[in-house]
């Protein structure tokens, strides 16, 4: 019996875990991670980027970079990985990106099978991040520090948030505890994909 590939979108709040998550999906799963903010930083550092320093400057604010950029960035992977198991990370990010997303898969036949929201209360977030600016290795990243994680905490309550209660209504929501230890969260993602 072939096995059905899931598409996965995990949400939730900066620092809650999904990269963490993702990436164990990747190693041992094998499922495709797609990740934005992974492409976006990965076009930006590139010498002949067509995203220059306007794009650098919106992610080190911490505000989200236009929806038409982000969208084709993303477009264009799902056309390359639709029928491998897919964890999409750090998108979508607003209603917009969800409803395009969902007409995207439709367009291929291809459903989006959860979305999972990992759950942390931001006051625990504000420590992992500060955790994280503090570490001099190369997870350090130039949008970990306390203002530009505000920012992006607000930006995922006001604008993010809304995204929860789209898939809700599309039945397809599960909710994760993010305060759990990173095993416990896995087996719990697990349980919901399989
Ligand atoms: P992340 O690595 O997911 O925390 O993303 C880092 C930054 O990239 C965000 O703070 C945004 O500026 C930008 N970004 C990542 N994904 C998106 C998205 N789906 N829409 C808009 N901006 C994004």
């Amino acid at each position: 019996k072939k096995k059905v590939m899931s598409k996965v979108v995990l949400l939730g709040p900066p620092g809650c875990g999904k990269g963490t998550q993702s990436q164990i999906l990747v190693e041992n799963f094998k499922f495709f991670q797609l990740s934005t903010g992974d492409l976006l930083r990965e076009q930006t550092s590139k010498e002949n980027s067509p995203y220059g320093k306007e794009i650098i400057n919106i992610m080190n604010k911490g505000d989200l970079v236009p929806d038409e950029i982000v969208i084709n960035l993303i477009i264009e992977k799902i056309s390359v990985f639709k029928d491998k198991s897919i964890i999409f990370d750090g998108f979508p990010r607003n209603l917009n990106q969800a409803r395009v997303l969902n007409n995207s898969l439709e367009e291929k036949s291809i459903k989006l099978d959860h979305a999972i929201l990992i759950e942390v209360d931001f006051k625990i977030l504000e420590k992992r991040i500060l955790k994280r600016a503090k570490e001099s290795n190369n997870k350090k990243r130039l949008d970990d520090n306390i203002e530009t994680l505000n920012k992006r905490i607000d930006v995922y309550k006001n604008i993010t948030l809304p995204i929860v209660s789209y898939y809700k209504d599309k039945g397809i929501l599960s909710l994760v505890n993010g305060m759990d230890s990173i095993e416990s969260v896995n087996k719990e993602i697990l349980n919901i994909i399989n």
